[in-house]
């Protein structure tokens, strides 16, 4: 029933079978894999689509798993929100938010390439999954896992947010605290890879978990009426998920689904980590790492990312930009989507709508334009980011007469209620 070829050597085209294998042996290049496209539309339309799973595995004829799911069945299809009032803040007309905060069932979306590539270390018939993580992918390898039965080791850095880091133990994982930067934790994790031989999500299994990332392009465009947008908004760390939801659009088009792509990839960094947008304003595919990440976006805090030649290549070739939001940027952007559309997101997201905003008032995002940001984490994760920023509660004594108190204060110094509205 696989419409799958095998894996293929993105630079040298060199064709591989499949087993949990990332780099070409002859020249480097990473693998991905290779469909035969012809048979896939010839059984695949919109209403087979649209009879589907109320899930990512609605289009499971474009991803890379042979038998039954057996874990994260219930992942993907989250809400394409129709955002009038961050719109209206940002100056427009159609901004849609592709809300992964929600996304089942550890509110990333580095739910869909797990499921991937679980499902896949399942069928490999690894005992131990792991990963390298920035904390999202922690979460939700750890819950896969579990899931799975499987064991779970999960390496991260140090000094992760503690909901990144409670949110992987919770799930009976063997959580790896190591003293250095991601980069660090990722090259010890090759290592570790190859020594033991486990299944590691984002390296050997990564051909296999990158697909996943194509189903929050595939959700963009059928959510929208089956047409690609104007503008994408993207958050990027390792460049993947940039490169994967261009690559499902083009996938769409190709077998006819959508009329066409006219799509502009923008990326998004913040600016104590921002190797890609860096590349894309100097307009080089060279990509310099950055040795020491800092800020609060610690889910994108990747100095040297794997894919971030293909995010370079995404962004020139769509006709998209690059932006970057320091760290006060970020928690105004997380409160302006908390304050007019009710949706709490986490640091990336901040990153996301502080670029959005920027490219908006640069013109590179026009008014009218169908425009969809990326809104791919949640923002109870990474509390520590915004509390010091917000409002604290107003203590009262439990009488009315307490409560009137601070309702006529609410003009004076102390704190104002929910900005002067309830007055
Ligand atoms: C991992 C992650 C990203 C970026 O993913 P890449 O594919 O590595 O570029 C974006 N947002 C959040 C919340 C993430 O956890
Ligand atoms: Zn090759």
């Amino acid at each position: 029933m696989s419409d799958i070829k095998g894996l293929k050597c993105r630079e040298c085209a060199r064709a591989y079978p499949i087993r949990p294998v990332h780099v070409c042996e002859f020249c480097f290049g990473p693998l991905e894999v290779d469909y035969d496209y012809a048979a896939i539309g010839a059984r695949v339309t919109r209403q087979s689509i649209e009879a589907g799973p109320a899930t990512m595995w609605r289009y499971r004829a474009l991803l890379p798993v042979d038998g039954e799911i057996v874990v994260g069945r219930y992942c993907g299809l989250t809400p394409l929100v129709e955002a009038r009032n961050l719109g209206k803040a940002l100056g427009l007309r159609r901004l849609y938010l592709k809300n992964d905060t929600v996304n089942h069932p550890t509110l990333s979306f580095k739910d869909r390439v797990v499921a991937v590539a679980v499902n896949k270390a399942l069928e490999f018939g690894f005992p131990v999954v792991a990963c390298a993580s920035t904390g999202n992918l922690a979460n939700s390898v750890a819950a896969h896992a579990a899931e799975g039965g499987l064991t779970s080791f999960i390496f991260i850095p140090a000094d992760l947010e503690r909901g990144k880091v409670l949110g992987t133990s919770i799930y009976a994982a063997n959580v790896v605290a190591v003293r250095g930067t991601y980069d660090e934790v990722n090259r010890l994790c090759s290592e570790i890879a190859d020594k033991h031989g486990w299944g590691f999500a984002n390296i050997n299994l990564r051909p296999f978990y990158a697909e996943g990332s194509k189903t929050f392009g595939y959700e963009i465009a059928e959510q929208l009426g089956w047409r690609a947008p104007d503008h994408v908004v993207v958050p990027a760390a390792g460049g993947s998920l940039i490169t994967k939801i261009w690559k499902g659009l083009r996938e769409f088009h190709g077998l006819r689904l959508i009329p066409g792509v006219p799509t502009r990839m923008h990326v998004a960094q913040a600016a104590g980590c921002a190797p890609i947008v860096t590349a894309v304003r100097a307009n080089t595919d060279l990509i310099r790492p950055v040795k020491q990440p800092t800020g609060i976006a610690k889910s994108l805090a990747i100095g040297n990312p794997a894919d971030g030649y293909y995010a370079f290549k995404t962004v020139k070739q769509s006709g998209g930009m690059g932006e970057e939001a320091t760290d006060e940027e970020i928690v105004d952007a997380m409160k302006l989507l908390a304050a007019t559309e009710g949706i709490f997101a986490e640091t990336a997201g901040g990153v996301t709508l502080a670029a959005t905003r920027k490219l908006v008032q640069q013109g590179a995002i026009g008014r009218d334009e169908v425009t969809v940001a990326c809104i791919t984490g949640n923002g109870l994760k990474t509390q520590e980011a915004v509390a010091a920023a917000l409002r604290p509660p107003i203590h009262i004594q439990p009488t009315l007469r307490s409560f009137d108190e601070i309702l006529t204060q609410s003009n004076g110094a102390g704190p104002s209620l929910v900005d002067g509205k309830a007055a």
